[in-house]
Formats: structure tokens, C-alpha cells, sequence
């Protein structure tokens, strides 16, 4: 039910009374639309659940809907107990892993790449090739949805830093020199990914 519903049930019974009150009315309503989406504004800034659009994928990597779901906010306390202390600074932090110190840069196996924070679906071997730089490169992501790029000026360089949609935990950052047919280059952290074998699936 609408506040000019309920406003119209209460109103006065004469037609100039109620003509008044119908203009107050829509005074009222343009006053209540304004401070709501001043509140919308106000309750976003100060962390309120915020909703984004992600698609979920099988541990197989079958792509299988696309969903609405509340972002994951947790406290620094929180991610340093759920995480190691490496994947902690590099997904929460921004940090970024020695090169050729991860699990994943020489992996070869068939399977999906999660977040290692959220178990967002990131990438998959499909797509995974050898960049020679010791980080696991992609040329593309299971879905567009589920990575955020983020422009990065750290260091005095410009690059893009890619984030989980859904926790915005930092993965790597994307280049633009990767192979066909994208020739993109998404290089990515270990530390921020789990990796799911897709031989323990079936
Ligand atoms: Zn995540």
C-alpha cells in the first residue's frame, strides 16, 4: 500500500479539502522519494548489505544460473581467521605473491579456480596457458560477472587490478597482452584461488 493511500483514506470528505490535501500529498511523496534515496545513499556508505550479480557455476565448471546475492562483508578479524596469513594480505590487502612461489602457476590439471575467500567462480583450465611470468594466467574468467576490474595507480604505475564481484578480494591484476582470442592476460595470484579438480566431481 501506498503512503497516498493511506493519506487519501484520511483525508477530509469536501472536494476543496481534498484537493489541498492531495497537493500536500504530492508535496509529501516528492519530499519522501527525496530523502529516501538520500537514505539509499547514506545506508550504501556506511556498509549496508549490497547486492550484486554474479553467475554460479558446478565444481565441473557447467555454467548454471545467474544470481542476485548479498555481498560477503566480513572484519579484518574475520578474514585473518579464515584465511592463512599470505592469502589474508594478498586477497584483503592487495599484496602480491612472489612469482613462482605459488601452487597453481605450473598446475596443469582440469578443473575451476574459486576465491579463496567467497567460492566464487573465477576461472578454469579451459582457459588457463602458460605465461612463463610464475603467476597462473587466464585469458578470460568463467563469467564477466563474477571479476571486477578496478583501475590501480599503485607503485607509479597504471594497471588494472582484478577483485571477486562478490567479496572484492583482491586476485591479480589483467594485462593486455595475453594470446588469442581474447589477448588479454588475467594474472593472478595462487594465494587468492582453490583450486576444485574436476576429476573428483563425477
Ligand atoms: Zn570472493
Amino acid at each position: 500500500m501506498f503512503d497516498s493511500d493511506l493519506q487519501a483514506k484520511g483525508a477530509p470528505r469536501t472536494r476543496r479539502m481534498f484537493l489541498a490535501s492531495a497537493a500536500t500529498t504530492l508535496g509529501g511523496l516528492a519530499l519522501w522519494s527525496w530523502k529516501k534515496s538520500r537514505t539509499v545513499e547514506v545506508a550504501a556508505a556506511a556498509g549496508a548489505p549490497q547486492e550484486v550479480t554474479i553467475v554460479q557455476f558446478s565444481d565441473s565448471g557447467e555454467r548454471l544460473k545467474m544470481v542476485h546475492v548479498t555481498k560477503v562483508v566480513k572484519s579484518e578479524a574475520e578474514w585473518r581467521k579464515q584465511l592463512s596469513s599470505n592469502a589474508f594480505d594478498i586477497t584483503r590487502h592487495a599484496d602480491t605473491e612472489i612469482a613462482f612461489s605459488g601452487k597453481y602457476w605450473d598446475l596443469h590439471d582440469k578443473g575451476i579456480f574459486r576465491c579463496i575467500c567467497c567460492d566464487n567462480a573465477l576461472f578454469s583450465s579451459e582457459t588457463k596457458f602458460d605465461s612463463g611470468t610464475g603467476w597462473p594466467s587466464f585469458w578470460a574468467p568463467l563469467a564477466a560477472e563474477n571479476v571486477t576490474e578496478i583501475r590501480d595507480t599503485a607503485f607509479g604505475m597504471v594497471r588494472t587490478a582484478l577483485a571477486c564481484t562478490q567479496c572484492d578480494a583482491h586476485l591479480g591484476h589483467v594485462f593486455d597482452d595475453g594470446p588469442e582470442p581474447t589477448h588479454l592476460r588475467y594474472c593472478m595470484n595462487s594465494a587468492s584461488l582453490r583450486f576444485v579438480p574436476k576429476s573428483l566431481n563425477r
